[in-house]
């Protein structure tokens, strides 16, 4: 169960949908994909974040995902923020004009 996520910013930026959090398959494929993006590149994938270098498909540098600058929860055990994190913001950091104007807008639900 997860949400279909767009993300776009007044500059005229807009990614693809990002298939966003766990669906049934990832028993089978473990692919986990959250939000990332390229600042050289100027753009915004959604990328498996069980992988720990997740490529740009233009430039073939690392992408950073946007959960990494994120503060941790002190008593969190798990090294990663629960899929709600993307609300605890609403603006976000745009690779492209490289303003906070970014935000990610719900295209819907998927499972
Ligand atoms: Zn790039
Ligand atoms: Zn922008």
């Amino acid at each position: 169960m997860g949400n279909i996520i767009q993300a776009s910013c007044t500059c005229g930026l807009e990614s693809e949908q990002i298939f966003q959090g766990i669906g049934f398959q990832y028993y089978e494929t473990r692919i986990r994909l959250e939000p990332a993006y390229c600042d050289l590149c100027g753009i915004v994938s959604g990328k498996d974040m069980g992988k720990n270098f997740c490529k740009c498909p233009k430039c073939r540098k690392k992408m950073k995902f946007y959960y990494e600058g994120l503060e941790a929860d002190d008593n969190e055990d798990s090294d990663f923020p629960s899929s709600e994190y993307l609300e605890s913001k609403e603006h976000w950091h745009c690779p492209k004009c490289k303003d906070e104007n970014l935000i990610f807008g719900s295209m819907g639900c998927w499972d």
